[in-house]
Parts: C-alpha cells; structure tokens; sequence
C-alpha cells in the first residue's frame, strides 16, 4: 500500500443537491473539516444542482441561433453563483471571488458564443463548457473552506484525470491518472491541503477536454479514490442510502446496510439512480470500501458498500426502469443463421453506443429481443437498419420490431446466486398482480433476474416482488 493508504485518506463526494446553495455547501464543506481533523481528505464535487442542464441547454440556444436564449441563461448560470458566494463568503474575499466566477463565466460564453457563431456544437467544446459547473462549485467550496481557516484549493480534474478520447463519455486511463494524481494531489495533501476536485471532466494525454457521462462525478471520486489509494471513500447525496426499492414506490423499502460491489453495480446499472454504474469498478481491485451517506442527515448509518458480505441471504433489492424498449428480431429465411444476425445486430449497436439492458433469444426460431432506453432507441434503430439494409429489403429478415409499452425490473442480490426456484417465486408473483411478463432473464452471475413487464404494470410488479421477497422493513 502507498503512503496516502496508510494515512487513512478519505475521497468525499457530494452531489449536485449537496452542493445545491449556500447553505448545502456549508454542510459540505464542514464534513470536509471535520474530517480532515482526523485524516487527510479529497473532496470531488459536482455542478450545484441543475447547472449541467442550463450549461447543456444554453448550448442548444446557441446552435439554435438564439443569442438571447443564451444570454438569459448565462445570466442564470452568473446569478446563482453571485448569490451563493454572497452568502457563502465574508465581504473580504468576496471580490476575489466574484472575479474568479465572472472569469469561468466569460469561458463559458466564449465558448457558447464559438457555437453560435458556429451553428453547431462540436462534442469537444461542449465537454469543456459543462466542466465549468464543476469547476464553479468547486471554486465556491475551496473559498469557503478558506474562510473558515481550512487549507483547500480548487483543482480542475482536467490536471489529473486522464482519459481516451470519447468526448461526452471517456473511459480514465488509470496508470496516467494515477501518475497525475501523485504529482498533482500527492503534494498538496502532504503539505495539509485539501484538494477541492471538480467531479465529472478529465482530459486526453494530449490535454483535450473530455467529460465521464452524465451523473459521472461519482466515477471521478471512485478514479480518485483508486489512483490515490484511498482508504475509503463517501459519496454524499440526498438519499439515506442503498435502498430496497424505490421509496416513491414502495413506501416500506428500506436502506440496507451491507451491500457488494457487485449489487451496488447491478442496481445502478438497472436504474437505481444513487450511484453511477461505473463507479465501483476502480475500487475492486484495491477492495476499497464506498459509504452511500445523505448529507441532509450525515447522523444517519447509510450503506457500506464492500468487496463480500459474510452469509448473503435471497434477494435484497429491486429497481425498475420505465424509459425502455424492445426490440426484435427474426430472421425470416434459413439462409441467415440467428448467430450471424445477432452478431451483425449487435456490432451496428454497439457503434452506435446503445446499450443492452437485457437480451433473450429462443434457439427454435432464431428469434431474439432486446432491451435498450427509449432515448437511444432512434440511433440504436438506424443503426440497425443500414446494417441489415440488404437483409431487409430481401426479407431474410422480418421488420423490425419495436414495442415502447414495456419496463423492466430487475431483483438482485448475491444469495440469489445457486437458489432454486427464485425466478418461479418472481413470476408467479408478478402474475398474481395481472402483469403481463413479457420476458424473463437471469444474468450468468446468477446475481440478478431480469424481468420485462408491460409498462402499465411495471409499478405493481416491484411491490409484489419487493413483497414477495420480504425485502422491506
Ligand atoms: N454535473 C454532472 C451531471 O449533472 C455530473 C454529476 O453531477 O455527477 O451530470
Ligand atoms: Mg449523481
């Protein structure tokens, strides 16, 4: 273990809602301290809430053409900053303050003004505009905790994480970013402080700007936390934890304490928003544990999400996502093998960076379905049909076909792994409710069942299993 193990380093995290106003801040920003008193710390911090959205959406009033559109919103965008540091900051550092915020602010509109100008948004100057929410917050952050006679600075993750060149949603290369890391924040820590990072941005080796995918700060901590060799790391957001279901619609879901890395990962990936479904993956290889805390209620356990728990028993969680569709696909002739199909569909979707969320196939026809999100199902379609235009058009293939009225549920849990008869249970349970399974599938981890239901019935489907499986308090 390196030096920055064995000092106990924390990586802590806080979202969008935990850096929301002056007042969230504050909290932060004090979690910070009191835990620098004991150990050093790196904080990562996301855009206050909602500033991606009006970074992403002042860009599409650019490409539009709409100079005043813009303009209104980067008034917004200056607004809720100045207020925040009004309230956040004493009078003295106050100017200083307001001069590094109007500078991130002209970035910001040198480069929606290059779109306007323009008339269209080129992937890389978006990655670099939407970093400057990150980079916003974390300047307000380092300030106050500054104010308050705690050693921080502000750090562009663009100085230490290093990624590939998939703007919008890049992958870190970890061996440089660990390099960056020990030059970059090693120092700071061991001099006593406290490196406020921006969550979400990164850059190529040859420095070009690049973001990790929406919701991606959780990722950057977790890259943090790894290349560092944290002891631990705290994700702060406005939920107690990892919970059984969905509160909104299970209203006895539970937190659950203990949770793996593997769950974790199944339940993000399958639409439980808490955490992003790459953030575990940096932190197997060192076993680092991950704590899911809210900072409206830090008092609260939250969960602990570790490599294995002891005696994992039955199903412990079930998501739901609505926004899906499937998809399917038959070829119509014998001259066009089912592998070959899938082979050839499934390399059009990749390029086009749908992903599948859930696959069945039957050997007898040769038929197979999948399942992506709504929202990627127009490139995923076109994809798809200029790969297979030959196909179609000579009918080896039948049309494809499409059915938006889904959802799915997926019910997770490392003592399913092995258990007889769980997906029986799941399903008589489902159809007890009058939900129509459409498709049932059971990942080869044995960790997750998958089941795609008619939308219309995907609520009561989760609180019957969430029933079922005796999941809630
Ligand atoms: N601010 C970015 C987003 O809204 C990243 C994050 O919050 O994790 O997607
Ligand atoms: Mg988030």
């Amino acid at each position: 273990m390196s030096e920055a193990g064995q000092s106990g380093l924390v990586v802590m995290k806080f979202g969008g809602t935990s850096m929301g106003s002056a007042d969230r801040i504050q909290v932060a920003a004090s979690l910070c301290a009191g835990e620098k008193r004991k150990r050093p710390v790196v904080a990562v911090v996301s855009a206050m809430s909602k500033i991606t959205d009006l970074l992403l959406n002042t860009l599409k009033h650019a490409e539009g053409g709409d100079r005043e559109g813009m303009e209104a919103n980067i008034a917004t965008l200056a607004k809720r900053h100045y207020d925040a540091c009004e309230e956040l900051l004493p009078e003295s550092t106050r100017p200083v303050v307001r001069t590094g915020i109007d500078e991130l602010v002209g970035d910001f509109r040198r480069i929606a003004n290059g779109v306007l100008m323009l008339g269209e948004r080129p992937v890389r100057s978006v990655d670099e505009a939407v970093a400057i929410g990150e980079r916003l917050s974390a300047l307000l952050m380092a300030s106050y905790l500054q104010s308050q006679n705690v050693p921080a600075m502000a750090v562009n993750a663009r100085e230490v994480i290093v990624t590939d060149a998939v703007f919008g949603n890049a992958t870190p290369l970890m061996g440089p970013t660990r390099e960056r890391a020990a030059a970059v924040l090693q120092p700071q820590l061991d001099k006593g402080i406290l490196p406020v990072v921006t969550g979400f941005n990164g850059a190529t080796a040859d420095g070009r700007a690049t973001t990790l995918g929406r919701g991606g700060s959780d990722f950057s901590a977790s890259i943090l936390a790894a290349t560092l060799d944290a002891a631990e790391l705290w994700i702060w957001s406005d939920v107690d934890g990892i919970l059984s279901a969905d509160p909104r619609l299970v209203p006895n879901a539970r937190v659950l304490d203990l949770v793996t890395y593997a769950e974790a990962a199944e339940l993000a990936y399958n639409g439980a928003k808490v955490l992003h479904p790459r953030t575990l993956a940096p932190l197997v290889s060192r076993q680092i544990p991950v704590w899911s805390k809210n900072s409206f209620a830090p008092e609260k356990p939250g969960t602990k999400i570790v490599p294995s728990i002891p005696n994992p028993t039955g199903p412990r969680a079930v998501t739901s996502m609505a926004n899906v569709a499937l998809v399917s696909l038959e070829p119509s002739s014998p001259e066009l093998a089912g592998t070959k199909l899938m082979g050839r569909a499934f390399e059009a979707l990749s390029a086009s960076g749908a992903e599948v969320l859930a696959l069945t196939s039957s050997s007898y026809r040769q038929s197979f379905c999948f399942l992506i999100r709504k929202d990627e199902l127009a490139s995923a379609l076109q994809a798809l049909e200029s790969a297979l235009s030959l196909e179609l058009a000579h009918g080896y293939v039948k049309p494809i076909e499409v059915d938006t009225e889904v959802g799915l549920l997926a019910i997770v849990g490392e003592g399913m792994r092995g258990v007889t008869g769980m997906a029986g249970r799941i399903f008589t349970a489902v159809s007890r409710e009058g939900v129509n399974v459409i498709a049932i599938a059971q990942g080869s981890s044995e960790l997750t069942i998958a089941v795609v239901v008619r939308r219309e019935g995907l609520e009561k489907a989760v609180r019957a299993v969430h029933e079922e499986c005796g999941m809630g308090n």
